[in-house]
């Protein structure tokens, strides 16, 4: 089977690709959708669904067409139906005849993971795409691990929408009184959610971890000089231990990240950003700021984290300190450079 799966979105692509792919499917990712709006959104979900997939290791394709103009036309005439009656047959006849012109079996698509969308009408849009381009349609109810899937999304830190995509949705979302129940079928039950990410902090033992904290500090002499005063955080990925974060105490309004590393096979996949987001949320009652010592390569990720204020540079601090050379991909490590994140800003 070669499948193409139209994809709306990183959160709801988590679970479709988690089950397809326990069924030894390996699902091609296919992104168009015209219907979400406006730019800065369409721009935050693409851009997640790239990073994620790039992540997991999943191919993707992504048809750049932001279609707000033609979704407008499309719809205004029609809007209460305009799901069922626009949005669902533009996309899925999209996906249809791109998996047909290049070489798919099957097509899909992740608008069966929500409890939110018309479920019914969403199969029977894709029955009709699938006769008209003479292609076969995989159907799944995924609904069963959309709670899974979204647990999963929040862990891994993706970006969450806050409504499907039309700005009409948008507004749906937020002038609706009642809020908008999931349309489920009698005795429909969820998959139960269990959190496959923990994080703990170690009090005891810690030189246990040395080996792991060694990838990120190489010289074992640094590293006992901050552990034992040190406080140690443990996240584990499905009961395995998978980054480790160390920290001390600067002065009483400051808090420093000295340490932080996650296990190479288990890297770009948001644990550190996880660590990092638990750590903020643990000290932003204790502390004013937390900074970081970091080389010039990994400046762009703690800006990312929030660590946008540069704070000082100490000149040839890897070359005073540590025997041998430091590298951090091709760059030979001199100065270690320090940023800080404002623990009180809202
Ligand atoms: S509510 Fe969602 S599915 Fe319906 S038209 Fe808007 S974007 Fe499309």
């Amino acid at each position: 089977m070669k499948l193409l799966m139209h994809t709306c979105c990183a959160p709801c692509s988590v679970y479709c690709i988690d089950e397809l792919r326990s069924e030894n499917i390996e699902p091609v990712v296919y992104w168009f959708n015209p219907n979400i709006h406006p730019y800065t959104e369409y721009k935050l979900r693409r851009d997640c669904l790239k990073e994620y997939t790039k992540s997991i290791n999943v191919e993707s394709i992504f048809e750049e067409k932001y279609g707000l103009d033609n979704f407008c036309r499309g719809v205004v005439n029609r809007l209460d139906t305009r799901c069922q009656d626009y949005c669902y047959p533009v996309r899925l006849a999209q996906t249809a005849k791109y998996a047909k012109e290049n070489g798919y079996t099957h097509f899909t698509t992740t608008l069966l993971v929500s409890p939110y969308q018309k479920h019914d009408a969403i199969i029977e849009v894709a029955k009709q795409m699938a006769k008209k381009y003479n292609i076969e349609f995989l159907y799944r109810d995924f609904r069963v691990g959309f709670k899974v899937g979204q647990a999963k999304a929040r862990e891994l830190g993706l970006y969450i929408q806050k409504y499907c995509g039309c700005i009409f949705s948008e507004e749906d979302r937020y002038l609706s009184v009642t809020g908008n129940k999931p349309n489920l079928p009698e005795g429909f039950e969820f998959l139960p959610v269990t959190p496959s990410i923990n994080i703990k902090k170690e009090r005891k033992n810690k030189e246990q971890y040395m080996e792991l904290l060694l990838e990120a500090d190489p010289s074992k002499e640094m590293i006992n000089k901050y552990l034992s005063d040190g406080e140690l955080f443990v996240l584990t990925y499905k009961e395995e231990i998978v980054c480790i974060a160390v920290t001390i105490k600067v002065d009483n309004d400051t808090i420093e990240l000295k340490n932080i590393v996650t296990k190479k096979e288990y890297r770009k996949n948001g644990f550190g950003k996880k660590m990092i987001k638990y750590l903020v949320d643990n000290y932003k009652s204790k502390y004013k700021k937390i900074i970081v010592g970091t080389t010039e390569n990994n400046i762009p990720f703690y800006v990312k984290q929030g660590f946008d204020k540069y704070e000082k540079t100490i000149n040839n601090f890897f070359v005073d300190n540590y025997n041998e050379k430091i590298k951090d991909g091709d760059l030979v490590c001199t100065d270690l450079i320090y940023y800080s994140k404002d623990l009180k800003k809202k």
